[in-house]
């Protein structure tokens, strides 16, 4: 591993270097009325640099990283859109982000009613009435509407409910929360088409049944055409459906949940929404429940009366707070100027041209990759290597690996879990057929590489700042402080 990055400060510091010089009298003043015990009797051993050297060093390391701002980013399940400019030099306004959260509501009438905006926009778009903004994330979210079906089920005294029905294909985050919430998980298999299998969900559903959690378009980029009976089937054990929405950019003005029978489901404002996301940056998984449900969100709620908006606390059968204050605003923000600028007909022209390219990579790619569901797919497609090619030993981390060498953000990899050495790629309607052709035919070109066994392809990237990575290493033993030689 090219170890640069670490030790580039560490090498340049030249003894005496500073970025700023304090005078002995400064340094008294800063430690006056500081405990004894506290004071420094010797400086600290870090790097001596001048502000150009730490300047240069962090802007290099900025730009070492990979985004959506510099690459094509196929992460697959992950919509990495184009986060629209206008929408970040709007947040950045101090009438935005000089808020508190503990003003009067009389003061921050604008804030609640963009937020009362973006949750009727959001009932609309669903198809599901009751909105709550504040989940920080998906996974967030599916935990929230999963207390809430908790709530609610214990509400009618069907404690013996406590098992919740997941397809194989499903997100890690979904059999999670599911625990987290204190109900079982029981696995459903998918059929030979990539969809959901109807005998094994019936033979599962019972007087346990909680609910299902279905996601749709499912994660092999395939929209589960039987939605309507398998939403009759669940409801009709007793059970309520729950659909994790991260990939509704596929079907955004297309369909609304809704209309076919889900109960419950969040939305991924930073993938379906634009909202920058990567790097453990803030998200937001609103979620959107039925009439039925509403009752259950959580407090506070944004309410419109005769003379403003006000958030009030006034249903007893919520299931109470779920954060401090109200979900993360500024990417409420972002998310409420996308769709005000689109409007309902430039949601859905996003879904048609996210799925037409999505269909145009799929296309491009299926004679040199094997493409295992190869029909009509929605916002993405899993490919894998084709047998060949495993025979040459070259598997899709290698794959994943050459396409950093050649300038992408690589495709999800590995995921789902229902075909060995998946490569899930999602292009997003916010790119041009340029790009996707000059993608593609790096994809050609690493597709010929790895039908000839070229071993280079196991010792990429080579001309990285960061070389190939012992990842489990890194997870189990990361090296996250300086420390002197
Ligand atoms: C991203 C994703 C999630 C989790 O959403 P977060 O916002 O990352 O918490 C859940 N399910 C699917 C299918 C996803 O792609």
């Amino acid at each position: 591993m090219n170890l640069d990055i670490v030790h580039l400060l560490i090498e340049d510091s030249v003894p005496g270097r500073r970025c700023v010089r304090t005078s002995g009298a400064d340094r008294k003043a800063a430690i006056a009325g500081l405990p004894q015990a506290e004071v420094r009797e010797q400086a600290p051993a870090l790097p001596e640099l001048s502000e150009m050297d730490i300047v240069r060093h962090f802007t290099r390391l900025s730009q070492k990283n990979f985004a959506i701002s510099t690459q094509f980013y196929p992460l697959g399940s992950c919509t990495m859109k184009y986060n629209p400019a206008l929408h970040e030099s709007i947040a950045g306004r101090s009438h935005w982000n000089g808020l508190h959260p503990w003003q009067d509501d009389g003061e921050v009438q604008g804030a609640l009613s963009l937020m009362w905006e973006l949750q009727n926009d959001l009932a609309e778009a669903t198809g599901l009435p009751g909105v709550t903004l504040h989940p920080a994330a998906g996974a967030h979210g599916e935990l929230t509407a999963l207390m809430i079906l908790r709530a609610y089920l214990d509400g009618r005294g069907e404690t013996k409910r406590r098992v919740i029905l997941i397809p194989d294909s499903a997100h890690g985050t979904n059999p999670a929360s599911c625990t987290l919430a204190g109900f079982k998980v029981l696995t459903i298999q998918s059929s030979k088409r990539g969809l959901l299998d109807r005998e094994d969900l019936r033979a599962h559903l019972g007087s346990d049944t909680a609910g299902l959690m279905i996601t749709n378009p499912n994660t092999l980029g395939l929209f589960e055409e039987n939605i309507r009976e398998i939403c009759d089937a669940v409801h009709e054990a007793g059970g309520k459906v729950y659909m994790d929405g991260a990939n509704f950019n596929a079907i955004m003005g297309v369909t609304r949940p809704g209309d076919f029978g889900v109960d419950m489901m969040h939305l991924n404002l930073h993938k379906s929404f634009s909202t920058p996301h990567g790097g453990g940056g803030p998200g937001s998984g609103p979620i959107c429940v039925t009439e039925e449900l509403r009752p259950y969100l959580p407090n506070p709620r944004v309410v419109e009366e005769e003379n403003g908006y006000r958030l009030i606390e006034d249903s007893e059968a919520s299931i109470g707070r779920l954060r401090a204050f109200h979900g993360n605003f500024g990417v409420l923000l972002r998310a409420w100027a996308y769709i005000r600028r689109l409007g309902a007909k430039g949601l859905l022209r996003v879904a048609e041209n996210a799925v037409l390219n999505a269909n145009y990579l799929r296309i491009k790619l299926r004679e040199h990759w094997r493409v295992p569901y190869d029909r009509t797919c929605t916002h993405e497609f899993v490919a894998r290597p084709k047998k060949t090619m495993r025979e040459n030993g070259i598997h899709t981390i290698d794959i994943a690996k050459r396409l950093i060498e050649r300038g992408y953000h690589p495709p999800t990899v590995y995921f789902p879990l229902v075909v060995n050495e998946a490569i899930m790629i999602e292009p997003t309607e916010t790119e041009s057929k340029a790009t996707l052709d000059a993608f593609a035919q790096t994809m050609i070109e690493i597709a010929q590489e790895a039908e000839a066994g070229n071993s280079a392809l196991h010792a990429a990237p080579k001309n990285m700042p960061v070389s190939r990575v012992d990842e489990a290493r890194a997870v189990k033993e990361p090296i996250l402080t300086w420390a002197t030689k």
